[in-house]
């Protein structure tokens, strides 16, 4: 019997905010993206293997990594 197995990662918008870039410098909009690793099964996602959230500034593309405590927190505000 063959089996079919494989990762797939996708990249969703969660939400955008308002903050200041480090980089940049520039107070503006930074979008909060959630990456999820999935293991899959005949190219069929069964499970998530893992989760990251980035805040990403939308001014010079600067990419930071958050907590999901750090990305709740952006959420609530
Ligand atoms: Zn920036």
């Amino acid at each position: 019997m063959l089996i079919i197995f494989g990762f797939k990662r996708t990249m969703k918008i969660l939400f955008i905010r308002s903050g200041s870039c480090p980089r940049c410098r520039v107070a503006g909009p930074h979008q909060v993206l959630e990456q999820t690793g999935k293991l899959t099964v005949f190219f069929i996602p069964v499970s998530t293997t893992r989760r990251r959230y980035y805040s990403e500034c939308l001014n010079c593309g600067e990419r930071t990594q958050l907590s999901r405590r750090q990305k709740d927190a952006l959420a609530a505000v």
